[in-house]
């Protein structure tokens, strides 16, 4: 496809061209962006321009090696991503990648090794991908692809070109919705909306009725009273189909859309209260919205919002996801209605 598949990162595309042109590569680069904005596709079509047999600042997408890219098996570049079941890359992974690394290229100049997640490997991983770092060998090309920059270890960011994606634009994913995956134009604005600036997100919504689900939890919290503290996580768990989940990882990527429906529902409910002039996503409920507000304070909004920010950010850490959810509920009800909830004992 190359560089011409890649939406909203104009900047990244340009420095990569200009670094292949004066054959200024790096040794190592961190990719660093939100999920789902284009890193993977990008080192990907990054891949292809450095590997095609017809050298110039994008790949011809025909030759030999970009075909090999595009279907995973080209000698000289690795992935390496966490295995089944695990959120992290392990040491025996990292380990891999040395004695890779150790023999030179097969078919060209370079060997390039992407490594996804490398913002989530413990200390002992770490240490090893930091000796990689120290001294690489001449034909080595090392990406790592993090969300958060901050989880990297300073001595690993010091050794790397940081390179930060930008979300895509609400128009750019509304377009690749409806151009590449055929969702009709409100359907895909709507995904657009709440998909942050994220494709993968986009996608993942698309296909899993999240939309109706998340008009039924708009029309639930709208009906929310006091006593339902109890019942609400369960009745949510239940609509969701989470229980049905066996895969953890996949629990969490449905409580998470879960709780920022919540997130959604209460920003607008803000935006509605300030008579302010940003876009709401509940458009349908709008007088609903506005009505509602009247009822809540700002500071309570504010309070409730930043209950549900917290939750999710617990949920990237391992937390518990059922008493997570109860919690930030049980925490929701006590500031909407002003009113203490009983701990149970
Ligand atoms: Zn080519």
């Amino acid at each position: 496809m190359s560089f011409k598949i890649i939406s909203c990162q104009d900047r990244v595309v340009k420095l990569f061209q200009n670094a292949i042109i004066r054959d200024h590569l790096a040794h190592a680069y961190i990719f660093a962006g939100q999920d789902g904005i284009g890193k993977t596709l990008f080192s990907k079509e990054l891949a292809k321009a450095i590997f095609c047999q017809h050298p110039g600042v994008d790949a011809c997408d025909t030759c030999g090696p970009c075909q090999r890219i595009a279907n995973d098996n080209f000698s000289d570049l690795f992935l390496i991503v966490p295995e089944k079941n695990s959120r992290v890359i392990k040491i025996e992974q990292l380990k891999y990648l040395q004695d890779v690394l150790n023999v030179k290229p097969l078919e060209s100049k370079y060997k390039m090794i992407i490594i996804h997640a490398a913002d989530k490997m413990n200390e002992e991983a770490s240490n090893c991908l930091l000796k990689t770092l120290e001294e690489p060998p001449s034909y080595a090309i090392i990406i790592l692809i993090v969300t958060s920059l901050e989880l990297v270890r300073e001595t690993v960011r010091s050794r790397c070109q940081i390179v930060r994606f930008s979300p895509l634009s609400m128009p750019a994913v509304k377009g690749i919705l409806v151009n590449r995956f055929h969702l009709d134009d409100k359907q895909a604005e709507r995904l657009a909306f709440i998909s942050s600036g994220s494709m993968e997100r986009a996608v993942l919504l698309s296909g899993t009725h999240a939309l109706e689900k998340k008009d039924w939890l708009i029309n639930r919290i709208l009906k929310l009273e006091v006593h339902d503290n109890l019942t609400f996580s369960k009745e949510l768990f239940d609509e969701w189909h989470i229980q049905d989940l066996d895969v953890l990882e996949e629990k969490r990527t449905y409580v998470k859309e879960l709780i920022l429906s919540f997130l959604l529902y209460y920003r607008d409910l803000l935006v509605c209260k300030i008579e302010g002039e940003l876009p709401i996503y509940c458009t349908g409920w709008r007088d609903a919205l506005v009505s509602k507000s009247q009822s809540l304070s700002e500071d309570t909004l504010f309070s409730i919002i930043h209950v549900i920010k917290t939750s999710l950010e617990y949920l990237d850490r391992n937390a518990n996801i059922t008493l997570l959810l109860e919690n930030m509920i049980t925490k929701i009800l006590h500031l909407q209605f002003g009113y203490r909830i009983p701990s149970v004992p």
